[in-house]
């Protein structure tokens, strides 16, 4: 979707309810490009009320907020949050202010722990964000290290695109694999479901 120079883009509709984005004309923030402004919703669904949007084992619940705090954002906010707790009341988050002193949600820490503390969970989570990524990192490093060497380029000097790629695309196929794995073993021990949510 490209903007004009206005920064507006085309009329199309509502990624929720599918009714057309400032149908009326007189919503053009609906439409507007601007940082932190589109985000393919109209008013209506923008305003709509807290809606659960998942349910995780363990009971947390998976919040999706109105906008709060500056006005002129968009975007609806998401906290997990476990019923049951004393210090939110279940809601995920409790009102603070941002550096300006503006009203803002801030997220409810007993509850981000509780979540994360899940040993499933920050297992997956350490393997998919860190050790995964750290291995195929130091992979490559070694393979740009070993044609170096190989074609006798001095450290720094560019290596050609087509080498490059060549290298890359085995690497990549590698990693795709090494992921599926573990996305398989995460469903096994029931860590996420079949679309791939954790659980
Ligand atoms: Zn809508
Ligand atoms: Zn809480």
């Amino acid at each position: 979707m490209k903007m004009d120079r206005n920064g507006m883009y085309p009329q199309h509709p509502c990624r929720r309810c599918g009714a057309m984005l400032n149908a009326d004309g007189y919503h053009a923030s609906e439409l507007y490009a601007g940082v932190g402004c589109y985000t393919g919703l109209c008013d209506a669904c923008k305003n709509a009320p807290m809606t659960v949007v998942w349910t995780y084992r363990d009971g947390a619940v998976r919040l999706e907020y109105p906008p709060g705090g500056p006005s002129g954002r968009r975007n609806r906010q998401h906290y997990t949050a476990y019923p049951d707790c004393t210090q939110c009341k279940g809601e995920g988050y409790r009102w603070g202010s941002n550096v300006t002193g503006w009203p803002m949600r801030h997220y409810c820490e007993p509850c981000l722990r509780r979540w994360s503390g899940d040993p499933g969970r920050a297992w997956y989570e350490r393997m998919r964000i860190r050790t995964l990524p750290d291995l195929v990192q130091a992979r490559w490093t070694r393979a740009l290290v070993a044609y170096r060497k190989a074609h006798r380029l001095p450290m720094g000097a560019r290596i050609p695109d087509d080498a490059a790629a060549a290298m890359h695309a085995p690497m990549l196929a590698q990693y795709q694999r090494i992921q599926a794995r573990l996305d398989r073993i995460a469903r096994a021990r029931g860590i996420i479901d079949d679309d791939g949510h954790l659980t």
